[in-house]
């Protein structure tokens, strides 16, 4: 990563010039502004155990609380892990949870706060965390595997709505697609079926997703956001007080990483550009694929070659699709021409029926006289 980044530091520190879409060139500074990963990823960047969050300095036993603790910065972590390098013991090295990496790839990228770039990661926290992992195992212990399942069969089928005709307990694995289409029944499956709260916690968490996925954000959606996570925490005691958490408390990484999820859609935007579906999409393409294609020993080599000659005949393809566009406007062009053509040739027919029709009138006439 350290190589990749390079150049951005001198371009980082002398800026560049740069043509912008109106055609002005600008004298820009780069910066690394977002880093797509999933958990384990996000504590390897920021250089911290991965029972600690990556973003702030919050406890691993206070996970369960819905407050924001103060961030990790960007300067103080860098200088802690250099002094912890030279063996001098700092404050905060353990206290903060980090990891003996002493020069980490982003230390000297300037204007970046890497720790801010960390953007939140709907597939894993929401769909495959918090809701499938967490929220439907506590609601299914509240209501029972048999019953719910009875419920989501007692459904009647509806355009765009899934139909699970067996119920839930069957599936062994939960695809990012079928987690989806639960949410969508989920509320309607538990409405009734149990404690008013629970079914409000269910209804605050789904909201909280489902705003999380909005492709636009204003500051009342954002606030709406808010509102629901706040709710999800008042109502959440239920799954104790009933016993179906099995623990006495919320301690659970990715229900903390809620925390972050409207700071980093002011700072980053909308979340629907930084899902780690879209590169979990690339890596059945770039890795798995690849890797079937080698003969499965010292397949690095074999991996990059065969993805440079899928590059290549993509690159190919374009450009013969480029020519027969090529082609086709070329025939545009004839067509048009043989179009014109054709019109010229009516008017000199309809001109030549003049002229015909004018010399058997003179013809007729002559005859008149005579
Ligand atoms: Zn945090």
């Amino acid at each position: 990563m350290a190589q990749l980044l390079q150049p951005l530091i001198e371009a980082g520190q002398c800026g560049v010039l740069m043509t912008c879409v109106d055609g002005k060139i600008r004298h820009v500074y780069p910066i690394v502004a977002a880093y797509i990963a999933d958990h384990p990823e996000q504590c390897l960047i920021a250089c911290c155990k991965e029972n600690r969050c990556p973003r702030c300095l919050v406890h691993p036993n206070q996970w369960g609380n819905r407050l924001v603790y103060p961030l990790r910065s960007h300067i103080e972590t860098r200088d802690i892990l250099e002094r912890q390098g030279q063996g001098k013991n700092p404050d905060g090295y353990e206290d903060q949870g980090l990891r003996p990496v002493y020069s980490p790839f982003w230390a000297h990228l300037p204007h970046t706060d890497i720790f801010a770039c960390l953007s939140p990661d709907i597939l894993h926290q929401l769909h495959k965390g918090v809701f499938k992992d967490h929220l439907v195992s506590w609601c299914t212990a509240l209501i029972g595997e048999k019953e719910l399942d009875n419920h989501f069969k007692a459904m009647s089928a509806y355009p765009d709505l899934r139909h699970f005709s067996k119920g839930i307990s069957l599936v062994s694995q939960w695809t990012g697609k079928e987690q989806k289409e639960m949410q969508k029944v989920f509320l309607g499956i538990v409405a009734g079926a149990f404690d008013p709260r629970a079914v409000t916690a269910v209804r605050a968490m789904l909201d909280f997703i489902y705003y999380a996925q909005y492709q636009t954000h204003t500051e009342t959606t954002l606030q709406l956001m808010q509102t629901a996570h706040d709710m999800f925490h008042e109502a959440k005691v239920i799954f104790i007080e009933t016993g179906t958490r099995g623990q006495d408390h919320f301690n659970i990484p990715k229900l903390h990483s809620l925390v972050h999820y409207t700071q980093s859609i002011r700072s980053l935007g909308c979340l629907d550009g930084l899902n780690t579906e879209s590169s979990e999409r690339l890596h059945i393409d770039f890795a798995k694929k690849a890797y079937r294609a080698s003969n499965r020993r010292d397949y690095y080599p074999q991996m990059t070659l065969w993805l440079q000659r899928q590059e290549s005949v993509v690159r190919k393809d374009d450009y013969l699709e480029w020519l027969g566009h090529r082609g086709d406007t070329d025939k545009d062009d004839d067509d048009e021409e043989t179009l014109i053509d054709e019109a010229d040739n009516e008017i000199e027919d309809s001109e030549n029926v003049r002229v015909e029709l004018t010399d058997r009138e003179n013809t007729r006439s002559f005859h008149a006289l005579s």
